[in-house]
């Protein structure tokens, strides 16, 4: 059988713990028998990030703007244990916090929905991408404790020195102030993925917030969302047979439960924060969940949204056998070719990136399947396999 052949190469990321066990598996056993792949290779794995002074991370991202397409492997964040264990030069920065800052991105999280594993909202048959604006407001807020007595103001001084105040409030008794802030430039690129986003998987698209509360900061979201749309992308949605609509938070929240799925849901901050993490439960298992982050400019970078299975990774070290599921690195895998076969015009990549996704699903649909997902499924004929045969099996279906 002759390999597909590939023109410009993928920016691959690779990573830490299980999912670089996986990682490793997913070539071998899944695309280098059938795809001549080319890719450039980044080891984000930790000990070469503390190697590099974090300097790897950095390339990654400027390698992902020039070649428009990354795949990226579950990274460790590293904590005060972590300094220890991998005897680290400086606690680096979250991989992907960077890579999400140097591209300007904004991270599309969507399940992998298969026969079995039942939603917990019965309406749902179709999965639901979340899409979170990752810079601002809460995360990027001051808060004080204000004593009783105390009078508090917003004051903001102009680049001339002029300056205004608005109140805050009165406090009679103790309390609390927060500040926080947003950028129309930030909240225009957010807007701007998401569009894109929307037209490309034909998918409709929601934006909330709580704009009749907060009557000039959310409601500067809606607006310049409304701008965007307006001047930029309604023709093109028109087209496409897809919408866009505005809707408060409250009733949004209440839709979404009611909905059968397939759509985009766009949130800021704090809400998408909190309803991905309502999503992934909703929809089963944080190990289907996928991720793309996708910036204003079309370059897009794809990964698993569950981190690098650190306990399945000891019980490895330790010679015993893991059940570790990777059908969320293997989409991530899936969706970079596939995006990959779109730009360079090879059919055949994305042909490939569907049978793998299709066999995946296929096999669990089947009843096989890792531990975490046996313990949920609903298939009465159902059997788990470990991390190896499980990729075996669907390389069997592929
Ligand atoms: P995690 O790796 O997502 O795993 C948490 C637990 O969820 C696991 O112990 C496992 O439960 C279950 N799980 C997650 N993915 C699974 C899979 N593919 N197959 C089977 N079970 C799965 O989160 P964590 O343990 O909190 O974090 C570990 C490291 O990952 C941390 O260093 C963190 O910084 C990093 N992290 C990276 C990313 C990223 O790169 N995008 C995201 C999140 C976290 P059981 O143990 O019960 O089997
Ligand atoms: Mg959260």
């Amino acid at each position: 059988m002759d390999k597909i052949q590939m023109k410009t190469p993928l920016v691959e990321m690779d990573g830490d713990e299980m999912t670089r066990v996986i990682w490793q598996e997913i070539k071998e056993i899944l695309l280098l028998p059938f795809i001549n792949l080319k890719t450039e290779y980044y080891d984000l794995g930790l000990a070469h990030r503390n190697d590099t002074d974090d300097q790897v991370t950095v390339d990654a991202a400027e390698a992902t703007k020039k070649y428009g397409v990354a795949v990226k492997c579950a990274t460790i964040t590293p904590n005060a244990a972590r300094m220890d264990e991998y005897r680290l030069k400086k606690m680096w920065k979250s991989p992907n916090g960077t890579i999400r800052a140097l591209l300007d991105g904004t991270v599309f999280r969507t399940p992998i929905v298969v026969k079995g594993i039942e939603p917990y909202v019965k309406s749902w048959k179709k999965p639901i991408s979340i899409a979170r604006h990752a810079y601002g407001d809460v995360y990027k807020a001051s808060e004080v404790r204000v004593p009783a007595g105390a009078k508090a103001e917003i004051l903001v001084t102009d680049r001339d020195g002029s300056q205004t105040r608005t109140p805050i409030h009165d406090f009679q008794g103790d309390g609390v102030v927060q500040g926080m802030h947003n950028l129309d430039g930030s909240i225009a690129s957010f807007a701007h993925a998401c569009f894109r986003y929307a037209l490309e998987q034909k998918k409709d698209l929601w934006f909330s917030t709580k704009d009749t509360i907060s009557k000039t900061y959310d409601h500067r979201f809606k607006d310049i969302f409304a701008e965007i749309y307006e001047r930029n992308y309604r023709a093109d949605f028109e087209k496409a047979g897809i919408t866009y609509f505005y809707t408060l938070i409250d009733d949004a929240v209440a839709r979404v439960i009611r909905s059968e799925g397939g759509f985009i849901w766009a949130c800021k901050n704090y809400d998408g924060d909190v309803m991905s993490d309502m999503l992934a439960t909703g929809f089963g298992s944080l190990a289907m969940m996928t991720s793309v982050l996708v910036s204003p400019d079309g370059v897009y970078e794809y990964e698993a949204a569950h981190g690098t299975v650190q306990r399945h990774y000891y019980k490895h070290l330790a010679g015993e056998e893991t059940s570790t599921n990777s059908i969320a690195t293997i989409f991530a895998w899936s969706g970079a070719l596939r995006k990959r076969g779109e730009l360079d015009g090879l059919p055949e990549l994305c042909a490939f990136a569907d049978r793998l996704e299709k066999a995946s699903i296929d096999t669990i649909e089947s009843g096989v399947m890792t531990k975490d997902l046996y313990l949920i499924s609903s298939l009465s004929d159902k059997k788990a396999v470990n991390t190896t045969e499980f990729l075996r099996e669907i390389a069997k279906r592929l």
